[in-house]
């Protein structure tokens, strides 16, 4: 299966999040590393949107869109934050 990288879905992490997501920033719960959300290794032909850590390939984000209504998972993450805007 193909991956592309977080940059590839910013417009549906824009529409999820209701804001610009690719530069947050998150660690993974599995292997503790942390990077943008631009470094996913996403996995967008899956059911679904699937990202995984670049470094240890656990499930971090899973978007799924059922009758028009978003669901997300993104119990993989230990954190996530967005940056401080201005
Ligand atoms: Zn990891």
């Amino acid at each position: 299966m193909t991956t592309v990288d977080g940059n590839a879905i910013a417009g549906t992490l824009r529409t999820t999040f209701g804001a610009e997501m690719t530069a947050a920033n998150g660690t993974c719960a599995h292997c503790g590393a942390s990077g943008p959300l631009a470094e996913l290794r996403v996995y967008a032909e899956a059911p679904g949107v699937v990202g995984r850590c670049r470094h240890c390939e656990s499930i971090l984000l899973v978007i799924v869109e059922r009758h028009g209504v978003s669901c997300v998972d993104v119990s993989g993450f230990a954190t996530l934050e967005q940056p401080a805007h201005r």
